[in-house]
């Protein structure tokens, strides 16, 4: 007599099954690996430009619809290796990793769901630009090239406590319009379409915080650029297909004057 095996009948639904597999797929792909590489090299940039504090800051990429590969809690940014890194879903839900999720994702989450093009996020706490975020002074604007050019405006979101959903959905009203936003007595968070790009957007700022400060030190009034500058540079900006909302209103304000639109077709 020959005794049967039990079939093991798995619990788990197909729906889900596959899903758990897509997770996998994606975690385990090269392109997940070379952005987690990416992250541990601008982690340690991070921490060494001083922009992060202990175990503060985070990271994160969008990897797919909804997959996202973001940084742990409670690991410093210089220590960052690619086996900390997680993924999880536009939720903020865990799907695969072996360290939990940063407790930040939630911000993150709300700029990806805000600002499609947004592929990657980096929040961190650099001095300068987190003394304009103590004090509620935006930096302003038409001083130095570079940050009307690769940051332009920034905006300022009022405080709630971190890592709560509050605090998230402060930044959507500003999301959209700003690459750059403060966050009130707390730090800064950019998006751009890689996190090494994100990354630079704060040191762009935080340089231009620096050398405002140093500047307010000398006693001397600071010398503006001209709004001839500035549509200068808005029109290199249109060129090297870098968004600003003052593009489209210096657009619509030259269609409202009936005249041809200001950087053509
Ligand atoms: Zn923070």
């Amino acid at each position: 007599m020959s005794i049967q095996p039990i079939q093991q009948k798995s619990t788990i639904p197909p729906e889900k099954l596959n899903a758990v597999e897509t997770s996998a797929r994606i975690f385990n792909s090269p392109e997940a690996a070379a952005v987690k590489e990416e992250f541990c090299a601008v982690g340690r940039k991070l921490w060494l430009r001083k922009y992060v504090d202990g175990n503060g800051g985070n990271l994160s990429c969008r990897i797919g619809p909804n997959h996202v590969l973001c940084t742990p809690t409670r690991v410093s940014k210089y220590d960052l290796t690619p086996e900390d890194i997680s993924l999880t879903d536009l939720e903020g839900e865990q799907l695969a990793g072996t360290q939990p999720r940063t407790s930040e994702i939630l911000l993150h989450m709300e700029i990806y769901k805000t600002v499609p093009e947004a592929k990657a996020v980096v929040h961190c706490h650099p001095p300068y630009a987190t003394a304009c975020a103590i004090t509620g002074r935006v930096p302003p604007n038409l001083v130095l090239p570079e940050f009307e050019l690769f940051v332009g405006k920034v905006a300022m979101a009022p405080y709630e406590t971190p890592g709560t959903r509050a605090f998230a959905e402060t930044v959507r009203p500003f999301v959209k319009q700003h690459n750059t936003v403060l966050l009130a007595n707390h730090g800064v968070v950019c998006w751009a379409d890689t996190v090494t790009h994100a990354e630079w957007l704060v040191e762009v700022l935080e340089f231009y915080c620096q050398t405002l400060a140093l500047a307010a030190q000398m006693g001397a009034p600071i010398a503006h650029l001209s709004a001839e500058h500035l549509s200068e540079l808005l029109a290199i900006k249109k060129t090297l297909g870098l968004p600003d909302p003052r593009i489209n209103a210096a657009t619509q304000e030259t269609l409202a004057a009936g005249g041809p639109g200001a950087y053509g077709s």
